[in-house]
């Protein structure tokens, strides 16, 4: 389900640009860490349900510019980890490293 949502979202246009000038608002800078951001994450994850609504999709409120290792800690914190995988922004798979 989520893949879908990466294929017909992550990859359009318009995400694209959002998530540029949402970086260059923040001037690339990780909002939590103040390390390289390289990731915007949505704090509202997107679903089948949400991703078609502007302000969850595309709303600086519902969007966070996180580093990798920031990112991974909003997905698998302390959490049980149930996936190997997740997306970023771009669309791009990111592995996490056992270790962490
Ligand atoms: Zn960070
Ligand atoms: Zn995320």
């Amino acid at each position: 389900m989520a893949r879908s949502i990466d294929e017909r979202f992550y990859h359009s246009s318009n995400w694209t640009a959002c998530r540029n000038s949402y970086m260059s608002r923040v001037r690339g800078i990780c909002e939590r860490c103040g390390g390289v951001a390289e990731i915007v994450h949505h704090k509202t994850r997107l679903t089948e349900a949400n991703y078609r609504n502007p302000s969850i999709a595309y709303g600086n409120a519902n969007l966070e510019a996180l580093c990798q290792s920031c990112h991974n800690k909003e997905h698998y914190g302390n959490s049980d980890r149930r996936e190997r995988y997740t997306t970023d922004g771009a669309g791009n798979i990111i592995t996490f490293p056992s270790a962490e």
